[in-house]
Parts: C-alpha cells; structure tokens; sequence
C-alpha cells in the first residue's frame, strides 16, 4: 500500500506528465516491485547486473529494465539480449562493448551517453573534450548494433539547489547543442535522464525527459549503493 502511495505523491508533485518516471529498484525485494507493478509500474531501474539478472526471469515480460549504474564491460553479455535502456555508457570502450554483444545476439542495444557534470570527481561520465573525439571517431561513425537515444547525468550531491540547477541546465545545453551537429543515424537526441529522489523537481524544470526515482518510492535503502 505505501508504494502505491508514494507513487501517487511524487506523480503528482510532477511538473512535466509526460516525463517518464523510471523506478529504481535497487537493494529492494521483489515483493515490492511486484507492489510497483501492481501500481502500474512497468519501467525499473537496476544498478547491479547480478541482482538484475535475479529480477528480470521473476517479474512479468513487460517490464522494460534500465540499467542505471556503471556497467562494467565483461558484464554486458548478460544483460544485452532484454535490456532495454542502458543509461551508464561512460566511455568509448564500453560502447563499443555494447556494440559487439548487439552484433553477436542481432540486436540493436538503447543506451544513453552519461556526462560528466558534477563538480565531484567521483561521478562517471564522459567530458566533452571526450565525446567531440568519439563523435569523430571512425569507429564510432561505423557502429550497427547500438542506438544512442539521449544523455543521462548526475549532479553534485549538496544542498545547494542553485549548483544542482546550474549543472542539470549544462547537461540540456549539451543535449540541444548536439542536436544542432551532425550526427550518425542510430544517434538521436531524444532523452535526457535527469533527477533522482532529491532533485528530479529541478531537473524536470531543466528539461529532463526521464527521471529515476528510488527512494521517494520504495524508502530508504538499508544500505548505499
Ligand atoms: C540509486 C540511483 C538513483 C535513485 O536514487 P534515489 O535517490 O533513491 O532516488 C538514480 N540514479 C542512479 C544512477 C542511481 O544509482
């Protein structure tokens, strides 16, 4: 019944309806994805590639998965047949990765490219100087089995709203400033993943086309992830 609620309170604190809102499910039991499901839930996110493989045989088939977190490579051969957005791609060679798992199963893999726009230097992602040389990049121009839906970015953990504003409105400025370049076909600039639990009312403010939500649902997670 909370999550039900919950669910219900943040979508209608929502400023955007359109705004896609992805669950993040991490650390939680099945039980309570199934109670999201019920609710009408079909869109999870998952951090951890072991525990997603656990979920995804145990919930209905249409469940769409997105994986969150970083991804590590030799971990995408699990999830390359069913995932269904892979929002972490934080570097060349972790697409090109994705790529040669969508060519070995004959599908064409979702991914968003995460930004660096955090002012902390834990955060993953690429900077542009990075991006402008695999935009530019042969080998990138040639990929088959990927498509590059969008961007995805975390802003600085703080207080400090501003900050979180400033970041989330460089990351819509990257967004549009590609959409203006030319890019290849499977590269299309359609979603920006931004906000989570704390931030996404900023980040729909800023243009975020896909928040994802835990903790504001599900509760507090026992442990960091
Ligand atoms: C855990 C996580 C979230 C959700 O965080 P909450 O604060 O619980 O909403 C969103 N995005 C990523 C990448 C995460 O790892």
């Amino acid at each position: 019944m909370e999550i039900k609620a919950n669910l219900e309170a943040v979508k209608k604190t929502f400023k955007n309806s359109d705004c896609l809102l992805v669950a993040v499910s991490k650390t939680k039991p099945l039980e309570d994805l199934k109670e999201a499901y019920e609710a009408g839930i079909r869109d999870f996110g998952e951090n951890k590639v072991q525990e997603l493989q656990d979920k995804q045989p145990q919930m209905p088939d249409d469940v769409k998965w997105h994986m969150i977190g970083h991804l590590q490579r030799n971990k995408v051969k699990y999830i390359a047949p069913y995932v269904h957005l892979i929002h972490g791609v934080d570097s060349f060679k972790l697409l090109k990765e994705i790529d040669k798992q969508g060519a070995k199963i004959g599908r064409i893999i979702p991914v968003l490219l995460q930004m660096h726009i955090a002012e902390e230097e834990t955060k993953f992602g690429f900077d542009r100087t990075e991006l402008e040389a695999m935009l530019s990049d042969p080998d990138f121009q040639s990929m088959e089995h990927v498509e590059v839906k969008g961007l995805m970015g975390m802003a600085t953990f703080t207080e400090d709203t501003d900050q979180i504003r400033r970041e989330f409105r460089g990351l819509k400025n990257q967004f549009e400033e590609l959409k203006t370049q030319p890019l290849p076909s499977f590269m299309k600039m359609e979603e920006l993943s931004m906000g989570m639990s704390g931030d996404y009312l900023i980040a729909q403010e800023e243009g975020s086309t896909m928040v994802r939500i835990g903790s504001a649902i599900f509760g507090a997670r026992n442990y960091q992830v």
